[in-house]
């Protein structure tokens, strides 16, 4: 069985730890370094990537997920987690781990009463895919070798780069299974 951390600073970590249960894997809430040891994939959730980032710095865990990285282990970011994992942010310089080449714009639907859900059409599944946008990122641009494998009114919000995949959205509260699914059998290996 592979096993699956779940960043869980803040944010909702707790039901992609039911989800990553759901789909056959086993979930390891990440908390210190010691956690990341012997994970086969990372996910970092949603919530808010300033805080998130405050927290990654007290606790000391960006390096040791730069490292895993490194090593080659897949990661899934969601919405906050997709900021955390964008290269380039529009008009912000906070921090990102920047391991995929895309740029994003924070909040870029637009504030909480803005948040909605949609039915997404997502060619690698046979039927949609219903998404819930929570204050979420908007990504502007793709670069060299990022798939897009969903998008919404032309903007991507599903891509896969490498052993890394990101959602704008938040696919942990549906009983949707497909994109952790998709998580464990193409980015990560035991
Ligand atoms: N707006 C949040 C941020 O910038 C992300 C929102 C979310 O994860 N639902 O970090």
């Amino acid at each position: 069985m592979k096993t699956i951390g779940v960043l869980s600073l803040q944010g909702d970590f707790q039901a992609h730890c039911d989800v990553v249960k759901k789909v056959g894997a086993i979930p390891v809430p990440v908390r210190t370094k010691r956690d990341l040891e012997g994970i086969d994939g990372l996910i970092l959730p949603g919530g808010e990537s300033t805080t998130m980032t405050k927290l990654l710095l007290s606790f000391d865990l960006i390096e040791p997920i730069r490292e895993m990285h490194a090593k080659g282990r897949g990661l899934l970011g969601t919405c906050a987690g997709s900021i955390l994992l964008a290269e380039n942010l529009v008009e912000s310089s906070q921090f990102r781990f920047g391991f995929i080449p895309m740029t994003v714009r924070r909040n870029g639907y637009g504030r909480q009463i803005q948040s909605f859900e949609t039915d997404l059409d997502i060619p690698i599944f046979s039927t949609s895919f219903h998404a819930v946008f929570i204050r979420a990122p908007k990504i502007l641009k793709c670069d060299t070798g990022v798939r897009i494998l969903g998008e919404y009114e032309g903007n991507p919000v599903f891509v896969h780069y490498n052993n890394l995949l990101a959602t704008t959205f938040h696919p942990e509260i549906t009983e949707d299974t497909r994109i952790h699914d998709y998580f464990l059998k193409n980015c990560v290996s035991t």
